[in-house]
C-alpha cells in the first residue's frame, strides 16, 4: 500500500480522476492531513465510498517516535524515529528566537564516508522517500506542539545523493496547501556533489545552499572527506558562484574545526583567500567528538582567533552555537547506540 505523503497534489488529483472521483477532493484530503488528521475515516467531508477507496489504496504513514531526548539547557529535542520497515532515523528540533528549526535526515545511513561523521559508519542503507522526510517535519510539529518554521537538511544522509525525493520534498513542504515553509527558511547541506548542485540551481528553488567544506585545500579535504577525491574545491566553488547567480542567495560554507588538523591561523588565512569575493557566510563548527575516531575539538581561543581572521578578511563568519550538548548524540550517534543496545 502506498504512503499518501509520497504524493503531491497533482499526483493525487490524477489518481482521483483515474478512479472516477472529483479532483477537488485532493485539496480536502491534504487539508485534513495538514490539520493533523491521519485517518481517512476521520476526514468528515469525504463521501463513504471515497474513504473506502482511499483505505484500500493508501495509508498515511508518519515515522513513529521511539524516543525523544530533551535538553534541559536550551529545549533541543532529539527524536529517534522508526520507519515502516523498521529502519531508524534521527531528527532534531532546535528552538531559536526566530522559530523552531528541524534538522531532518534524508537517507538511512550515508555512503559519503566523511571521517568525522557517525552516520556513515555502516554505509547507506537506503534513501528516504519524500513522504518520509516530510513525515519528520509533521512529527516534529506534533512533538513540539508548535509550528516548525525552519528546516535544515543536515541530518543523516547526503541530500543530493537522494536528489529526486529531496527536491520533491522541498516543493511539498513549501506548498501553500501544505506546511507552507518558505524556501528562504530552508537550508540544504551537501558535501559537494558538483553535478547535482548544478541541477539544483536549475530547479527554480531558492533554498540556502550550504557546503560542508571543512578544509581549504583538496589535499587536506581528502584526509577527512572521500568525496574530495571526486570533486575538487575549485569545481565546487564554481558551482557555488553559479548557484548564487541563479538564485541570488548567499551560500554558507560549513567548516568543522578539528584540533591540529584544520584549525591553525594559516588554515584560516588560506580559507579567507579561497573564499574572497564569493557572496558567502562561514559557519564554524566545533567538531563533535565521537568515540569512533580520534578527532579532538579545538580550544575556545583557537576558534575565536580563526573566526577573527576570516572577519578581518571581510568574510562573514559565526561560530555555530552548540545545541543540546547535555543530550550528546552527534548526528548518527543516537541510532547507533540504540541499535547496539538492542543487539
Ligand atoms: S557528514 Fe553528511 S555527507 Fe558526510 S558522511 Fe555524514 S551524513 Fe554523509
Amino acid at each position: 500500500m502506498k504512503n499518501l505523503l509520497d504524493y503531491n497534489m497533482e499526483e493525487l488529483m490524477v489518481w482521483l480522476k483515474e478512479n472516477s472521483e472529483s479532483s477537488f477532493r485532493a485539496k480536502q484530503i491534504f487539508s485534513w492531513i495538514y490539520k493533523g488528521i491521519f485517518s481517512f475515516d476521520e476526514m468528515k467531508n469525504l463521501p463513504k465510498n471515497l474513504k473506502e477507496k482511499l483505505n484500500s489504496n493508501f495509508k498515511i504513514y508518519i515515522p513513529e517516535v521511539v524516543d525523544v531526548y530533551s535538553s534541559n539547557l536550551d529545549g533541543t529535542k532529539k527524536m529517534l524515529l522508526k520507519l515502516e520497515d523498521g529502519n531508524l532515523i534521527e531528527s532534531v528540533i532546535m528552538k531559536y528566537k526566530h522559530g523552531n528549526t528541524i534538522c531532518v535526515s534524508t537517507q538511512v545511513g550515508c555512503r559519503m564516508g566523511c571521517k568525522f561523521c557517525a552516520s556513515t559508519i555502516e554505509g547507506r542503507v537506503r534513501n528516504l522517500t519524500s513522504g518520509e522526510i516530510l513525515g519528520q517535519v509533521l512529527r516534529a510539529g506534533e512533538v513540539e506542539g508548535e509550528r516548525i518554521s525552519n528546516i535544515v537538511l543536515m541530518g543523516s544522509g547526503e541530500p543530493l545523493d537522494n536528489y529526486d525525493n529531496v527536491v520533491k520534498f522541498l516543493r511539498e513542504v513549501n506548498a501553500e496547501y501544505g506546511l507552507n515553509i518558505g524556501q528562504r527558511h530552508i537550508t540544504l547541506s551537501t558535501c559537494g556533489l558538483v553535478p547535482k548542485i548544478r541541477d539544483l540551481s536549475n530547479e527554480g528553488l531558492n533554498v540556502t545552499l550550504a557546503i560542508s567544506l571543512h578544509a581549504f585545500s583538496d589535499e587536506k579535504r581528502r584526509e577527512i572527506m572521500p568525496i574530495a577525491n571526486k570533486y575538487s574545491i575549485s569545481e565546487i566553488l564554481e558551482e557555488c558562484r553559479n548557484y548564487i547567480e541563479k538564485t541570488n542567495r548567499r551560500v554558507t560554507f560549513e567548516y568543522s574545526l578539528v584540533k591540529d588538523i584544520n584549525d591553525s591561523k594559516e588554515d584560516a588565512k588560506a580559507l579567507s583567500k579561497l573564499l574572497k569575493g564569493i557572496l558567502c557566510h562561514v559557519n564554524l563548527i566545533p567538531v563533535n567528538e565521537i568515540k569512533e575516531n580520534s578527532f579532538k575539538r579545538s580550544s575556545e581561543k583557537t576558534i575565536e582567533d580563526f573566526a577573527q581572521i576570516l572577519k578581518s578578511a571581510g568574510i562573514e563568519a559565526t561560530v555555530r552555537r552548540e545545541m543540546g550538548s547535555d543530550i550528546n548524540a552527534a548526528c548518527g550517534q543516537l541510532r547507533r547506540s540504540y541499535m547496539k543496545n538492542k543487539a
